[in-house]
């Protein structure tokens, strides 16, 4: 029950040091645990080194624990000459790791925002989607993060975001569906409630590929 009390979204959640990171040696031989677990020798020569480099892709494919959204905008370029419309980065591509099955989902972020006092350079949002995508994820919290996220940091008039993925739980197990794409936005500001804003958003996005 008190877990259940303490619980954070992950845009808030501190990283897992604080309740005592497991070893490096902690953690390979929770690996050779699962490879035992499904029925094989962790002892045998082709899966001996197999835990060590399951711990060291995991520091890649997680780092996002590790870093600072709001790092990555903080320099803000405000010299735009009076540029005020939207401003449309497509087609970012991601890897994330759903936190159901922990099997990765993978697909590309949009991002369009109005400025208000500024703009950040394009690189930075795709280095906020990679922070957020590199932590075990719902598709829905990373969207939700990731307008939060660069809303808080421009003061944007409003910043919409369109994820579409393919989870890896969905099309490899389970239900076993391929190629099924999931769509989600997240809206703030100007447009949130304006269906006109949100579908020129939309348009913008389908009419520059
Ligand atoms: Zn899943």
């Amino acid at each position: 029950m008190d877990d259940l009390v303490k619980f954070k979204p992950a845009a808030t959640r501190a990283a897992p040091a604080t309740r005592g990171r497991p070893s490096r040696e902690e953690a390979e031989a929770a690996v050779r645990t699962l490879i035992a677990w499904a029925g094989d020798d962790p002892e045998r020569e082709g899966l001996i080194d197999t835990p060590r480099r399951v711990v060291k892709s995991y520091e890649e494919l997680f780092s996002g624990y590790g870093e600072d959204p709001n790092a990555a905008l903080a320099r803000v370029f405000k010299e735009v000459d009076g540029y005020a419309d939207m401003v449309l980065v497509r087609d970012i591509p991601f890897v994330s790791h759903c936190e159901h099955h922990m099997a990765p989902f993978l697909g590309k972020a949009n991002i369009g925002y109005y400025p208000r006092n500024g703009v950040v350079g394009l690189s930075k949002l795709a280095r906020i989607v990679d922070t957020f995508a590199k932590r075990l994820q719902t598709q829905e919290a990373m969207t939700a993060q990731i307008a939060e996220t660069v809303d808080d940091a421009l003061k944007t008039r409003g910043v919409a975001v369109l994820v579409e993925a393919e989870h890896m739980c969905m099309s490899i197990r389970g239900v076993r569906k391929h190629g099924v794409s999931t769509t989600t936005t997240q809206f703030t500001g100007l447009f949130q409630g304006d269906s006109n804003e949100q579908m020129r958003f939309l348009t913008l996005l389908r009419g520059a590929r």
